[in-house]
């Protein structure tokens, strides 16, 4: 049998071992087959979506307290995209889960080809404080409808969600294929030791240097969900009114700190006032004159965080906000304009409150400016001219678009959500989590007949030989595709027609010639 934990010396921590024990069983749970029944995967489920259900209150609580969510926001962000992947992944499965018929060539034609989607074993799944239900859950949804094991390990900083999450989980799912690893980086660390058969990790990009490292030691296969700085870009010629409220929204809600937040707004300097008054009006409108007391605005996850981000802003005059208090770690929403491109607030991405905007000349000055920075994760476009968002869809590149709204393509269970190049790898949600963590294992089923047809391939061969299999080989009907195949189905069916035809002309014309002899027999004969 193999070995999937790394060697470890006599002595280790009780955690230590707590997590290699609970890698372990997660394994050995996974061996004993029981997640291979589709069956089973909907039972588990079910019952994570009773889990949902029931503890929507205590979760909402959680996040309350990690970072100030509103309790009508948590519902509506983070436990309703997990409940409708649920129900996507039940009604879907048995689907999913099937082996996908593909196409044949000439040699395979008797053949059974299929791709069979099959479980890649034990993952691991290590997620981020800002949606800490979400970065966890849809992953994991993935990984039970692929009929895996999966060792969940929440983020240390959501600290009530990560503990809540602990204790519920194993009341709901099987509690040694799904256990919940606490603990901070040294914990992550620990279990990056081991051997997983995929990692599936949300978080920051330096981290996931890391990650990718531990992950290259066992060449196990990884999916990197990451941030950025997603661009916003606002036409001269839009309803800047709505394009700011929308904008407000994305980039406000849970304090800043979404991976898909519009980052920074791109604009032409003439529209820069208005979209600023626009903004100041919405803000008004969503939390009142003073944010600090909206119940519906959140708060900086920690002290670290706070400084960092208050450090951004350093040396800037804002337009809107600015004010702070550390002992709440409430940052206002805060607007910054004449953003210089090379700033540092620029630079790094802001995960905060903060919303610099940047003047460039036009939408070919703005798809410079995106194309000469890292691949974002998201990209949005606001502009009533559908023709120039297309373009400036086609001239760059992001994980995600979404134009004249932001955030909107991440709640779609059909479109993958990743990133590209520093923005992440690997895609989820809906079927894309099963696929991403399934093994796609190509399968060819033949009969021991027809050997004849074998013989070709067979040493010894000959020039001669070698010659005509190349020649079978390169023609297009080797490969069975349907187009092929109907044009040789069609092409069959008209050289058949062509000689039948052939075939009654023939005969019609010597049927005309026996009937010339016997009537000139019959002439010659009477006269
Ligand atoms: P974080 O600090 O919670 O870290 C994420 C996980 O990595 C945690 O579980 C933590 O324990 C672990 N970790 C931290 N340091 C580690 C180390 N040195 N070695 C091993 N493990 C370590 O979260 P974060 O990184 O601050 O998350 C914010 C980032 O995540 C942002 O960049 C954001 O854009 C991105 N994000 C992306 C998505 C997405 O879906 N693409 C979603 C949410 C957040």
């Amino acid at each position: 049998m193999l070995v999937y934990l790394t060697s470890a010396p006599e002595t280790r921590p009780a955690t230590v071992c707590m997590e290699r024990q609970a890698v372990r069983r997660a394994r050995e749970a996974f061996l004993s087959g029981r997640t291979r029944p589709v069956e089973f995967r909907l039972q588990q489920l079910h019952a994570l979506q009773r889990m949902i259900t029931e503890k929507e209150t205590e979760i909402s609580t959680a996040l309350k307290q990690d970072i100030n969510r509103s309790q009508y926001d948590t519902p509506l962000l983070e436990l309703i995209g997990i409940e409708n992947e649920i129900k996507l992944a039940i009604s879907k499965l048995s689907e999913w889960a099937a082996p996908r018929s593909v196409e044949r060539n000439l040699f395979t034609l008797k053949d059974e080809v299929y791709v069979q989607p099959e479980p890649l074993g034990v993952v691991l799944i290590i997620g981020a404080w800002n949606y800490p239900w979400a970065v966890t859950l849809q992953p994991l949804i993935g990984a039970i409808a692929a009929g895996n094991a999966a060792v969940v390990k929440p983020s240390e900083l959501s600290e009530c969600s990560s503990l809540l999450l602990r204790a519920l989980l194993p009341r709901y799912l099987d509690k040694d294929l799904y256990p919940v690893v606490t603990g901070g980086v040294s914990e992550t660390q620990d279990l990056l030791r081991l051997r997983f058969d995929h990692i599936f990790y949300t978080g920051n990009s330096t981290v996931a240097k890391q990650v990718m490292e531990a992950a290259a030691r066992h060449l196990t296969p990884l999916t990197l969900e990451l941030g950025g700085k997603s661009p916003c870009y606002i036409d001269k010629d839009c309803d800047i009114r709505v394009a700011c409220r929308r904008v407000t929204w994305g980039k406000f809600v849970n304090c800043g700190q979404t991976c898909i937040a519009p980052d920074y707004i791109l604009c032409e300097p003439c529209i820069q006032g208005r979209v600023v008054e626009c903004i100041r009006q919405t803000l008004l409108e969503f939390y009142g004159a003073d944010p600090k007391c909206s119940p519906d605005y959140g708060r900086i996850i920690n002290q670290r965080h706070f400084i960092r981000i208050l450090g951004l802003m350093e040396g800037y005059t804002p337009v809107i906000g600015g004010q702070s208090d550390a002992s709440q770690r409430y940052i206002a929403p805060t607007v910054l304009k004449d953003v210089p491109p090379h700033s540092r607030l620029m630079q790094e991405e802001i995960f905060g409150p903060l919303l610099p905007i940047v003047t460039v000349s036009d939408m070919d000055d703005a798809i410079r400016f995106v194309n000469e920075r890292e691949k974002p994760l998201a990209l949005y476009i606001f502009s009533k001219d559908k023709k120039a968002a297309k373009r400036m869809i086609e001239e760059t590149t992001s994980g995600g678009v979404t134009v004249n709204d932001v955030l909107m393509h991440y709640t779609l269970s059909s479109l993958p959500f990743g990133g590209v190049g520093q923005s992440g790898m690997g895609r989820y949600h809906g079927k894309h989590t099963f696929d991403q963590l399934s093994h796609h294992r190509a399968c060819l089923i033949r009969s021991l007949g027809m050997e004849s047809l074998n013989l070709s391939r067979y040493p010894p061969q000959d020039r001669q030989r070698a010659r005509r299999v190349k020649r079978v080989l390169r023609s297009s009907l080797i490969d069975m595709s349907k187009r092929t195949f109907i044009w040789a189905v069609t092409a069959t069916v008209i050289g058949f027609g062509l000689f039948i035809t052939l075939l009654v002309i023939l005969l019609i014309a010597a049927g005309l010639n026996c009937t010339c002899w016997y009537w000139r027999g019959i002439y010659n004969y009477y006269w």
